[in-house]
């Protein structure tokens, strides 16, 4: 039991380097991991064989043991043989680039990095080594719905929804592109034998919408006049 699935994904952070640590801890956070830190190798082995995180951001340059040899470490013992490493690194030469994927890990991200592109690496590669937590996630565009913990994230922003925004959200996230009328919403989302109006539909779009269209980003819902709602990015934006 890995706890993929049943909680937010955990992301161990092996960094020596106190900036880029909180660097990575607040956006990993933000975009809706949990986090857990190791200075060194030796910490970092102690924190795996304590609780197992879903992934590993492994700095090559560390102090006493490189990264390169914790990956060959973990990849050796069958405990973590398959547990999803990313190294992080100040060296991009070929070679370089060579040993790291030698050594056994999923990818490579050279430093200096943006917090997206790193988060963006991270959701694939635990996409690929990691079905479970796909299965369990509900994307369209950039938004993130993650079944199991009821968080939901566009780009690396967590969004607070409401329960009922939540539900309508998911109906839609599981359908995009389908226009729904105000009735099917109530069916589906509020269920038939529930008594409300159904501008009340209107209202929770309008939250819904409030809470997901962040500055700057185009809006996700569409609204298509005497018919309904749908979830579709506009090809005007
Ligand atoms: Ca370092």
């Amino acid at each position: 039991m890995d706890g993929a699935g049943t909680l937010l994904p955990n992301i161990l952070i092996v960094e020596d380097e106190p900036a880029l640590v909180e660097l990575l801890t607040y956006n990993l956070e933000k975009a809706g991991f949990r986090t857990a830190v190791a200075r060194d190798g030796e910490e970092a082995m102690l924190a795996v064989a304590e609780a197992k995180p879903d992934l590993v951001l492994l700095d090559w340059m560390l102090p006493y043991v490189s990264g390169i040899e914790i990956c060959r470490r973990l990849r050796r013992d069958p405990e973590t043989r398959d547990l999803p490493v990313i190294l992080l690194t100040a060296r991009g030469e070929e070679g370089d680039r060579i040993r790291g994927l030698e050594s056994g890990a999923d990818d490579y991200v050279v430093k200096p990095f943006s917090p997206s592109e790193l988060i963006a690496r991270v959701r694939a590669v635990m996409r690929r080594t990691r079905p479970a937590f796909d299965k369990d996630t509900l994307t369209y565009s950039d938004i993130v719905m993650d079944l199991a913990s009821h968080r939901v994230s566009r780009g690396d922003q967590i969004i607070e929804l409401g329960p009922t925004e939540f539900r309508l959200l998911r109906f839609l996230l599981e359908r995009p592109g389908r226009v729904f009328d105000r009735e099917q919403l109530l069916d589906h989302v509020w269920g038939q034998d529930a008594d409300i109006e159904p501008r009340t539909v209107d209202v929770h779009i309008r939250r819904l919408r409030k809470a997901m269209n962040l500055p700057g980003t185009p809006d996700l819902i569409r609204t298509v006049r005497s018919a309904g709602y749908a979830l579709e990015l506009d090809p005007a934006n």
